[in-house]
């Protein structure tokens, strides 16, 4: 998965400034201020930048091992340039490498699509102020402090013996395999979001919820969670057509080694595949 790192990652909340070696993360919607080299996202050095560089104009944002993040608030500085700087979307970063520079850059975003939708106060309209002593945003007029948005999902992984429930996206880009996925809702445990979903994907209902492991998926500001359970009762499937173009059970043999590396649902899928769950 993406943000599995052989480097720490320290998001605890500081005041820094940058250094010359620090890397700035700066975003033209999602895409990042970057180098292209063979393949490499290579993000640019506050040495390497040209132009104006207002140093008040970032906010630290985390480090990995030794090397700090700065994030470029666009609505307090100019957007500074370097050689052989370009924007690069985040479609085409995600697939690209070392995976610390791309997990910088992802994160780096959902950071800064959280400040840009936090410049004003929800509830009386004022403009925001970062707080002094934790990633928030307070309001000064009427005091509504707000936290990152993160929001919890679920992936799905249902077995039935040497089966394994495989769906497919209606209406979106990508086109691989998945599993049964979807967000929680107010007042719903995790565990009913696991069988809500199910049911209202495929019509299938679940029993023996097994957790398996979370992923920050930065990219759509989430965190997934993975689940394994085991189909309960009938197996004859209802499609939700207006999520899925497909859902089908299939034994481990027929599963196509095709995959995203990135991802909890590739992981997911692969050990089912290989016969470790
Ligand atoms: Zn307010």
């Amino acid at each position: 998965m993406f943000q599995e790192l052989d480097v720490r990652y320290d998001n605890s909340f500081r005041r820094a400034r940058p250094k010359p070696e620090s890397r700035a993360l700066i975003y033209r919607g999602d895409a990042v201020l970057a180098k292209k080299e063979d393949g490499a996202l290579r993000l640019p050095t506050f040495g390497a930048l040209s132009g104006t560089v207002e140093e008040g104009a970032f906010r630290y944002a985390f480090s990995l091992d030794q090397t700090e993040f700065f994030l470029l608030d666009d609505t307090a500085g100019d957007c500074p340039a370097g050689d052989d700087l370009i924007f690069v979307p985040s479609r085409e970063y995600r697939g690209m490498g070392p995976k610390p520079a791309v997990f910088a850059a992802a994160a780096g975003e959902s950071l800064h699509r959280w400040y840009g939708t936090t410049r004003f106060c929800g509830r009386c309209g004022a403009p925001m102020r970062d707080s002094e002593t934790e990633r928030a945003r307070v309001c000064p007029d009427c005091g509504l402090t707000v936290y990152p948005k993160i929001s919890p999902a679920v992936i799905v992984a249902v077995t039935d013996g040497e089966r394994l429930l495989l769906t497919k996206y209606q209406g979106r880009a990508f086109k691989r395999f998945a599993l049964v996925a979807g967000f929680n809702e107010i007042g719903e445990s995790i565990e009913d979001t696991v069988r809500r979903e199910v049911f209202e994907e495929t019509g299938l209902r679940v029993r023996n919820l097994r957790f398996y492991k979370s992923q920050p998926w930065v990219f759509t500001d989430s965190l997934l969670m993975g689940f394994w359970c085991e189909l309960d009762g009938s197996d004859r499937i209802k499609i939700q057509e207006s999520e899925l173009s497909e859902a089908g059970w299939y034994r481990r043999e027929e599963i196509p080694a095709d995959y995203s590396e990135i991802s909890l649902t590739g992981e997911m899928i692969d050990r089912f595949r290989r016969g470790e769950e």
